[in-house]
């Protein structure tokens, strides 16, 4: 039985929703964990296989579009884009005026479409971006605790010799003609699943294309980590393919929040509303700004802090991509990125650029990298009253100064190789797609718009779990971080017996 009797809701089940599942149910608690998208675990396969590859897309791989839109949106001036079926599909995007958001909609949330490159920032970064916090717990419990949780691991020697990252190799000595260091990246990818795949003995996975659209076999997601768990106790509830659309504050100060539950097909199942005395807000930066800025305009939530909304960012990423001439990176790559150029030292110039495949099934003798830079701009959510929607004040300029940072490093290695960027894969001829990230944060920062444990100020009850509370950037990929973060808030949550 309930140790305390409080109605528990989580809402989202990417990383911040997993653990708070996981962590409520092992302390006895039992919770609804409310996801808008699919139970893929559930999913009937289809001509073997639940998830896509980039290669042959269907309405499961993007969440209600007709057809697919992949930040490299042209090669050689021919659309990358296929026409697919309008389903509650994997991968998501969140428009704004000028920027697109990728997200991952179903059980899982974004661990199910992301590339898996677990990484913990460096310390000096965090003590930066995040001084309310104890670094010192961070790094000697919390980073520790969610890097085995997830199954992290640096990738092996083999793979990395191997031609399914040639592609990383050429990049890593171009970068070095031009001196910059290149680091592994651990992962949560089973490596030796993937020395199997080169083997022929298991069916290839993140070695055939399986990664923006969801991956079928070695990525360890949180459906095989922190969810398996918190399922596996028997306290934690799915609904699945229902979206929290609303959250109000009732008199007694419990909440109430309005679901509407859809088919695959989009169809409205039904809707209803739900009472709940405790709610954990984990639908994501984006997910939660939108329940967080509705709320308010309709007055639903009142008296919030006025740090609601503020200090987004797309942790400076920015795509760019290097044509190499005459020397090819490979057909074969591994979609699973292993390493990353590391020109970070804190400073405003600082870039982490991911060595990225260019995952098209042919040869396109190009480097391309995912870049975290250390932008120090801010964008801010508001609400749209008149088109009822969520809106986000970034653009162009914005992002210019992580660009300005990623184009000296790029400058350089391409001025060491004789080589060029490449204007014909990203949108409007650009070098650097700087209209989009895969890794929204900010929005409800931490000690901000909440208390130092993630409690939202003005709601008591309501607990900020997600990448919501880390302001703008985190200098590395942010999932890591973004897990290690949920499992000190809610050790702390529940020590302080906030769901009692
Ligand atoms: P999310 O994981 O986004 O989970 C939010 C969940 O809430 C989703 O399942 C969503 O469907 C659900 N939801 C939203 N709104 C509602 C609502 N109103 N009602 C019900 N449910 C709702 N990070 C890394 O560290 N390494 C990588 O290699 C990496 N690669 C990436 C590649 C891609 C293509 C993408 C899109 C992201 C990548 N990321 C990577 C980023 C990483 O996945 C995110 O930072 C992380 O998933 C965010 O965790 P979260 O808990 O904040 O929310």
């Amino acid at each position: 039985a309930q140790p305390s009797g409080r109605r528990i809701a989580i809402i989202g089940s990417g990383y911040g929703g997993a653990v708070a599942a996981r962590r409520l149910a092992e302390a006895g608690y039992s919770a609804d964990l409310i996801e808008m998208g699919m139970d893929w675990e559930r999913a009937a396969p289809v001509n073997g296989s639940v998830f896509t590859k980039m290669t042959a897309p269907s309405a499961r791989s993007m969440w209600f579009q007709d057809h697919t839109e992949v930040p490299f949106s042209t090669i050689l001036g021919i659309p990358t884009s296929m026409p697919i079926k309008k389903g509650a599909g994997a991968l998501g995007i969140e428009r704004f005026a000028h920027m697109k958001v990728y997200v991952g909609h179903g059980l899982g949330g974004g661990s199910l479409v992301n590339g898996a490159m677990a990484v913990t920032p460096r310390r000096s970064f965090f003590e930066q971006v995040l001084p309310q916090v104890d670094a010192e717990e961070m790094y000697a419990t919390y980073f520790p605790r969610a890097n085995s949780a997830l199954h992290v691991a640096p990738p092996t020697q083999q793979m990395l010799d191997s031609k399914w990252y040639g592609f990383t190799k050429v990049a890593r000595e171009q970068a070095a003609r031009a001196g910059f260091t290149t680091t592994q990246v651990p992962s949560v990818y089973d490596w030796s699943y993937m020395a199997q795949e080169a083997a022929g003995e298991v069916p290839k996975s993140g070695l055939d294309q399986e990664i923006l659209y969801g991956n079928n076999h070695g990525k360890q997601d949180l459906t095989k980590t922190y969810l398996k768990a918190a399922l596996a106790t028997g306290r934690i509830t799915p609904i699945v393919m229902t979206e929290v659309t609303d959250l109000a504050r009732r008199s007694d100060g419990s909440y109430r929040l309005s679901l509407r539950t859809i088919n695959f097909d989009g169809d409205v199942v039904s809707t209803r509303t739900a009472v709940y005395d405790r709610v954990v807000l984990a639908a994501g930066s984006v997910g939660t700004a939108r329940l967080l800025q509705r709320a308010q305009a309709l007055g639903t939530l009142s008296g919030l802090s006025p740090a609601v909304g503020q200090q987004w960012g797309p942790n400076g990423n920015l795509m760019v991509a290097r044509y190499l001439g005459l020397t090819p990176t490979g057909f074969s790559q591994s979609c699973m990125p292993a390493m990353g150029v590391n020109a970070w030292d804190d400073g405003p110039g600082s870039v982490f650029a991911e060595i990225a495949p260019l995952p098209l099934g042919i040869e396109t003798f190009t480097s391309n990298y995912l870049a975290v830079t250390n932008n120090p701009n801010f964008g801010t959510f508001g609400w749209d009253s008149s088109s009822a929607s969520l809106t986000l004040d970034w653009d162009s300029a914005k992002a210019a100064p992580g660009v300005a940072a990623a184009k000296a490093v790029m400058d350089k290695i391409n001025r060491a190789n004789g080589t060029c960027y490449r204007h014909d894969l990203f949108e409007g001829g650009k070098a650097f797609a700087d209209y989009f990230s895969y890794h929204p944060l900010g929005g409800a920062v931490l000690g901000e718009a909440t208390d130092l444990s993630g409690e939202l100020k003005g709601a008591p009850g309501v607990f900020v779990m997600d990448g919501s509370l880390i302001p703008a950037k985190i200098g590395v990929n942010p999932f890591v971080t973004i897990t290690a973060l949920a499992e000190r808030n809610i050790d702390r949550l529940l020590a302080a017996k906030r769901f009692a």
